[in-house]
């Protein structure tokens, strides 16, 4: 039978989803099922493990059978998945010993400020090119084996650690394999992204048994056979990747200096850095972009914490608009923001500020400003946020890029595009595939039967479907950038100085 079709899975924080691609990248259709979120505690997030396979397994099911396709046509699939979350389960029965700790977890905050005052913070950063952070999930899995007082189990074999690609895997294909690849295990701050594996000491300073460690595969090529009782026959799983790898890969920024934005809750920045590992200047994290045939490729990772989160702040809370989607006209009703800024720094500020006592602060505010104003200058800020994500990897790699490739939800508001193109003088292009990230799944996975024997083959399946040139003059955007630099002065350790610690 013919192979027509790749498939991608994409399992995230609030839901899984499955889409079937042809060999040329377009949707052919796409499933979604949501799961909940548990909040034991305040800070903690879980999800159930039960809950992540069967929304999964379904949403496979019900894609294949909308594409009315027959499951032989598949030529691979390819999984993508929310990172750093992590499980742990028993190697004989699959059974998990616990909910999955979400990586928005901060339960192991106080792991981190053990590590870093047992001087560990440099041999994580240099080796890992991460920032230590109970996000990624070695804490999370020495607090389990804490926790659960199995880590006598762990060091016997008996017990396996893995993300969300791992456990999937584990459960999905033929013989369960624990396997992970390159880029998920460059989030555990556990991987050494020099000799790409398991680094002994930080598994040391972590308490980490290596026998619960999953094998470390290439981003793309064969994992296994996904069981044939899912849909019917055997498939082949090819590729496994973190979802913003995936999203550059889908972004097809193969070379180095390109980068792709996402525009989300938050903002996530990559850009890819070729085969030489850097840390940056500007403490954004260095990560892999993917491995393919053992060659490493390394990224920059920014993330703007409050980005599409403002917007639904202006609608939730001030009540100025109904949907995200009236920003834009709301916005539009003035030709400019009257000198308004909008530091959105509700929960601090990340790279390159990194202060977590700075909060949200409006300045400039006058008897003429309105909602609009305030739309405007919501809006601006979600794009002089990444500017300064994307500038701090100009510093680090000594160029700006020419274009900036977006997606995600709010990369629909045209006008939020002008403003970055004009406010970074860079020309932004957003795909005609918004499904950026399974397309990247998908892509690699054909790359992983073959299908495409580089990146570069699969170039051809991306296609801008709209281009913002920068149309600012340079003096207006000096000004406008100035601007920005003065508010966050103003919005930096704000909560700091209400303690009395200042
Ligand atoms: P996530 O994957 O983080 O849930 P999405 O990619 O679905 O996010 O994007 C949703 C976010 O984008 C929300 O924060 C929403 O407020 C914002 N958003 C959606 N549409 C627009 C728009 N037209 N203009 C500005 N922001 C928008």
């Amino acid at each position: 039978m013919n192979q027509r079709y790749l498939v991608a899975l994409d399992q995230g924080t609030t839901s899984s989803r499955a889409i079937v691609f042809s060999l040329e990248g377009e949707v052919i259709a796409a499933d979604a099922r949501t799961f909940a979120q548990h909040y034991p505690q305040p800070g903690w997030v879980e999800h159930d493990p039960k809950d992540i396979l069967s929304t999964q397994v379904e949403a496979l099911r019900v894609a294949v059978r909308k594409a009315g396709i027959d499951p032989r046509e598949i030529a691979a699939i390819g999984i993508t998945n929310q990172r750093e979350t992590t499980l742990l389960w028993d190697r004989d029965t699959g059974e998990c010993l616990h909910p999955a700790i979400v990586w928005q977890c901060r339960r192991t905050a106080p792991l981190v400020d053990r590590l870093k005052g047992e001087g560990a913070g440099d041999a994580i950063r240099r080796k890992t090119g991460l920032v230590p952070d109970a996000y990624f999930s070695g804490t999370k899995l020495q607090w389990l084996l804490d926790h659960l007082g199995v880590r006598s189990r762990a060091e016997k074999g008996e017990l396996c650690f893995g993300t969300v690609d791992s456990f999937l895997c584990w459960h999905l294909v033929q013989g369960h394999p624990h396997v992970t690849d390159a880029t998920n295990a460059g989030r555990t701050m556990l991987f050494n992204l020099h000799t790409q594996a398991w680094d002994e000491e930080l598994l040391r300073m972590m308490h980490i048994p290596p026998q619960v460690l999953p094998r470390v595969l290439d981003t793309a090529g064969q994992v296994g056979m996904l069981r044939a009782d899912i849909l019917g026959v055997p498939v082949p799983v090819a590729a496994l990747a973190g979802d913003q790898h995936a999203a550059l890969f889908g972004q097809a920024c193969y070379e180095e200096g390109q980068a792709k934005n996402t525009y989300g809750t938050g903002c996530f920045m990559l850009m890819n850095m070729g085969v030489h590992f850097r840390l940056s200047a500007s403490n954004l994290l260095t990560t892999m972009a993917w491995r393919l045939k053992g060659q490493p490729t390394y990224a920059l990772e920014g993330s703007v914490f409050v980005a599409g989160a403002a917007i639904q702040w202006l609608r939730d809370e001030l009540k100025i608009i109904r949907t995200s989607n009236e920003s834009e006209a709301l916005a539009r009703s003035v030709p400019d923001s009257g000198g308004v800024y909008f530091v959105p720094a509700f929960t601090g500020l990340g790279a390159p500020h990194w202060d977590m006592y700075a909060r949200g602060t409006l300045v400039g505010l006058t008897r003429g400003t309105g909602a609009a104003h305030i739309a405007r200058a919501a809006l601006e800020a979600i794009a002089f946020q990444s500017d300064e994500l994307l500038q701090a990897m100009a510093r680090d790699v000594g160029r700006q890029p020419d274009v900036m490739r977006v997606d995600g939800g709010a990369t629909r508001n045209n006008l939020l595009m002008q403003m970055q193109a004009d406010l970074s003088a860079i020309v932004v292009q957003r795909p005609r595939t918004a499904e950026t990230t399974a397309l990247g799944a998908a892509l690699l996975a054909g790359m992983g039967v073959g299908l495409f024997d580089s990146p570069l083959a699969a170039q051809s399946h991306w296609r801008a479907e709209s281009e913002f040139q920068p149309l600012m003059e340079e003096e207006d955007r000096r000004r406008a950038l100035r601007g920005w630099r003065r508010a966050v002065e103003r919005a930096k350790g704000w909560a700091l100085e209400e303690n009395g610690e200042g």
